[in-house]
């Protein structure tokens, strides 16, 4: 993913960084506030844990078509995720990746100063969480977690960079069954190993995998990883029947899906249910000077789409600039009729 010219790696130090507005989750809501946020000539910082910026897209699924994003017909996910990192990149935010923002203080004079995990202390004006699920990260599997090698792909990258590879993927859901069919048309070889008896992937997707040259093992567990420095063999063993086989793999996908943890947001003395953030029609928490937008937001009616999130992010982001800058209009006006629009520079 084209991050490498946003990242401030230099940043990622103990010192104190200064911002209008602090971004909580870089995926598809906070990508788009970043921009958004940019167009409204405030100053961003972007803090993600995870090390990448595009949260569930660019983590869970950037090979699959979306069809319901607005203007696009039919996108790839790291497509839109490359999209959205280039209409940010027209803000400057300053990134922080693998920082988990863990505290949040509220100062004298009504300003914030959140620190993360890795040090850094951010003080701004407002902040805007758009957390997603949480922070995420991935369900473990203790043959892979114990493996020190190369060849583990957690998310499955363009299907013909596996023309030379064995691939072995383990999981049941959704996304095994999907990457299964993706890479089955392309890789020398695809093994599916799964511990139950039956798949709880979509239907139809099942039906085409058990069409495709995919072999599927049920019933069965990966329980060796062999090979240095990357992996070339698995051990896979039958999880009722009494089995052991030695299979050939380049390339082994844990996909068991991923533990989501709202983790130290909740105790930040915002209204939370269920992992969800409560908000007004303006995005406010309720909590002075703190937003939320995406899927992290709950109110009545809510619907956890992409579409609604940038909504959400637009709104919160406007009205941060009226609380920052009293007198200002919440409504932003045309961005058709700036007279410098955001992403000149960038060559759009
Ligand atoms: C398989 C799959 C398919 C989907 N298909 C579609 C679809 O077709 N259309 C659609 O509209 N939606 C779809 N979705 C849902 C869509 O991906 C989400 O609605 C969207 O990603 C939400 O965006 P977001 O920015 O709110 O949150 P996320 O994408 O979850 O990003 C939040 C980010 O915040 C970070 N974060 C959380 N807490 C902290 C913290 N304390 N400090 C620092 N960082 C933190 C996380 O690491 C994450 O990167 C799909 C989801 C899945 C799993």
């Amino acid at each position: 993913m084209a991050d490498s010219d946003l990242s401030n790696a230099d940043l990622s130090s103990a010192d104190l960084i200064d911002a209008d507005i602090l971004i909580i989750g870089a995926g598809p809501a906070g990508l788009f506030a970043s921009y958004y946020a940019g167009m409204r000539g405030l100053d961003v910082v972007l803090v993600d844990s995870l090390d990448h910026l595009g949260g569930q897209v660019a983590a869970l699924y950037p090979e699959k078509f979306i069809y319901d994003v607005a203007g696009f017909p039919a996108v790839r996910g790291r497509d839109l995720i490359a999209g959205l990192v280039e209409q940010a990149a027209s803000a400057d935010p300053r990134i922080l990746l693998g920082e988990e923002c863990s505290t949040l203080e509220d100062q004298p004079d009504g300003t914030l100063i959140a620190a993360t995990t890795a040090g850094t202390r951010i003080h701004c004006g407002a902040v805007l969480i758009t957390g997603g699920i949480g922070r995420f990260t991935p369900r473990p599997l203790p043959a892979v977690d114990a493996y020190t090698g190369g060849g583990i792909h957690r998310a499955v990258g363009p299907a013909e960079e596996y023309a030379e590879h064995d691939v072995v993927i383990v999981g049941g859901g959704d996304s095994a069954v999907d990457w299964a069919n993706m890479l089955a048309e392309t890789a020398r070889s695809v093994t599916i190993v799964h511990r139950r008896a039956r798949f709880t992937a979509h239907e139809s997707s099942v039906a085409r995998l058990r069409e495709s040259s995919a072999r599927v093992i049920m019933e069965a567990e990966l329980v060796e990883l062999l090979g240095d420095p990357a992996v070339e063999q698995v051990i896979v063993k039958g999880a009722k029947q009494d089995f052991l086989e030695t299979i050939p793999a380049s390339v082994v996908v844990p996909a068991l899906g991923h533990i989501a943890a709202l983790g130290p947001i909740s105790g930040w003395g915002l209204r939370v249910e269920a992992r969800q953030i409560e908000v007004g029609t303006d995005m406010s928490t309720g909590r002075p000077r703190v937003f939320a937008a995406g899927d992290i937001t709950d109110y009545p009616g809510k619907v956890r789409l992409m579409a609604v999130g940038f909504g959400e992010a637009a709104t919160a982001v406007n009205n941060i600039a009226v609380l920052l800058r009293p007198g200002e209009d919440v409504f932003p006006g045309h961005s058709s009729e700036l007279p410098r629009a955001v992403g000149a520079g960038i060559g759009v």
